[in-house]
């Protein structure tokens, strides 16, 4: 059977057994694999997967509480949740909302709608954005998030909406594709990559 800690337990030092091969140890001597919403380690000397403990990733209401309790590692947290916070605020405040934010476009043939990310320099005060383009026309710009990927649809829906049968496929770039959907392998719709990054993708992707 294996353990399950909330973030903030006492778990790296806690000792567990492996019901298969009867290795013991600190839970961080374990096999470490990553999850969406938590992580688990593994049995370091089994083949295969035998999980010994599961730890949950804090809630932010976990994090701030742990910080009010004096725990060093939370109150290093706090400016990044503040600042992710903010961040997620401004989002909701400057995304595209209304096919009618979206600029008329002259003419009347079809076209494909590029979903391009720009990802933060590093720079405390730069932002990661997402731009959609029609050719090499920006019409909207807003902030983009790793593993954004729900955004996805929300898009092609207002572009479906604003330009009718003009507008033929949200397609995104490598870096947007990257972007949308982090360490998540499965998605539950088709991300349509652009002919340009078609190339790298095979290539580098090829082993998926
Ligand atoms: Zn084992």
């Amino acid at each position: 059977m294996s353990k399950s800690f909330q973030y903030y337990d006492n778990w790296r030092n806690e000792v567990v057994e492996c019901p298969k091969c009867g290795w013991k140890g600190r839970v961080q001597d374990g096999t470490q694999r990553d999850f969406q919403e938590l992580f688990d380690y593994c049995c370091p000397s089994c083949v295969g997967n035998v999980i010994l403990a599961m730890v949950s990733y804090p809630t932010v209401q976990q994090i701030e509480q742990a910080a009010k309790d004096g725990n060093a590692e939370a109150i290093r947290g706090l400016p990044e949740i503040a600042c992710s916070e903010s961040r997620n605020q401004r989002f909701e405040r400057e995304k595209l909302r209304s096919a009618n934010q979206l600029p008329d476009l002259d003419g009347g043939n079809r076209f494909d709608v590029l979903l391009d990310t720009v990802e933060h320099s590093g720079d405390p005060d730069d932002e990661s954005w997402n731009f959609i383009k029609v050719g090499d026309r920006v019409i909207w710009k807003e902030l983009a998030f790793w593993e954004g990927y729900r955004r996805y649809p929300e898009l092609s829906e207002l572009l479906q909406r604003k330009y009718g049968s003009r507008f033929k496929q949200l397609k995104a770039s490598y870096k947007a594709e990257e972007y949308l959907r982090g360490d998540i392998n499965n998605l539950p719709f088709k991300i349509y990559p652009d002919d340009e990054s078609m190339k790298f993708r095979t290539s580098s992707r090829a082993h998926r």
